[in-house]
């Protein structure tokens, strides 16, 4: 018999977790959240949803696996306060989805907080696309707790001047406030991956009035400052800007002429920035 479901399945980056105590540490870390809605994203068998649902105030789950949505709506069809939405994460419109206000989940409208928490063992092969379509509704959410490869975590909490860093360092750290918690070998998870696997808790707490920058437009720089590893911030920045222009802004931030944008911390990047022509 041909089996149809392999290939599509280990596309989806379905290494279940099996180590209970640690599935158990990865919900501790979402804090008390007695009275919160919880996200969970890629639930699949339930390793950490049988946690989380014992501890939420509510809890929405995210499949894409349609036998995996299937099998969690039978599992939890007596908990009133869980509900299984089957789709693709990157489709989800979490200002809607949040903020019903009609509809089976009405009788639990008081439990709903100013802003949820999210959690997920995210499927590594779009582990920063999710964070990113996360950011955009980053005023729906307080804490995000996440697994995800080990070096992509390194990456994520990787500090200014060190190897790790760069746009992904740069994007997380100015939405939210990075910790690496604990780290997971393969054979916590069954199919056991080939990497290992980090926990991250982030705080969100987006830095743009700080630093004075509009949100779009200040990515929209970092994209170009880290568009070429090797080169200069000053040659990546030459698509837009004239050498004089750079060179002046870079002077005004106190940057050397020759910095990379990874030496950079985010307070002198968004002096740069601010100091060119029609940024401010
Ligand atoms: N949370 C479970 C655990 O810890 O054992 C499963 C984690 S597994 C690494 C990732 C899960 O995300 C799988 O169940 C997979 O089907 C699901 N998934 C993959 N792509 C997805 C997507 N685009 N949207 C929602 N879920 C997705």
């Amino acid at each position: 018999m041909v089996n149809l479901r392999s290939p599509k399945k280990a596309k989806l980056g379905q290494n279940f977790l099996t180590d209970r105590k640690a599935a158990e540490r990865i919900v501790d870390a979402l804090g008390d959240v007695s009275q919160s809605l919880v996200v969970e994203v890629g639930p699949g068998r339930g390793a950490l949803t049988d946690t989380l649902v014992q501890r939420a105030g509510r809890v929405i789950a995210i499949e894409f696996d349609r036998m995996l949505a299937t099998e969690l709506r039978f599992k939890y069809s007596r908990e009133p306060k869980m509900e299984v939405l089957e789709g693709d994460v990157l489709a989800i419109d979490f200002g809607t989805v949040l903020n019903r206000t009609i509809g089976p989940l009405n009788d639990l409208r008081p439990l709903k907080p100013e802003r949820a928490r999210l959690l997920g063992n995210l499927p590594y092969y779009i582990t920063s696309d999710i964070l990113l379509h996360i950011f955009k509704f980053h005023d729906q959410f307080d804490w995000i707790v996440i697994m995800v490869q080990r070096e992509v975590a390194d990456r994520i909490a990787a500090k200014p001047g060190t190897r790790d860093y760069g746009l992904l360092s740069a994007t997380a750290q100015l939405y939210t406030h990075v910790e690496k918690l604990f780290t997971l070998p393969p054979g916590a998870f069954a199919p056991p991956p080939k990497v290992h696997s980090s926990v991250l808790r982030m705080k969100v707490a987006p830095r743009f009035d700080e630093l004075g920058v509009a949100a779009d437009e200040f990515i929209e720089f970092l994209k170009m400052a880290f568009a070429m590893k090797r080169k200069t911030l000053l040659n990546n920045l030459k698509k837009q800007y004239a050498e004089g222009q750079i060179r002046a802004a870079l002077k005004q931030a106190g940057a050397r002429a020759d910095v990379r944008a990874e030496a950079l911390s985010l307070e002198k990047s968004a002096a740069v920035f601010r100091a060119l022509p029609g940024m401010h």
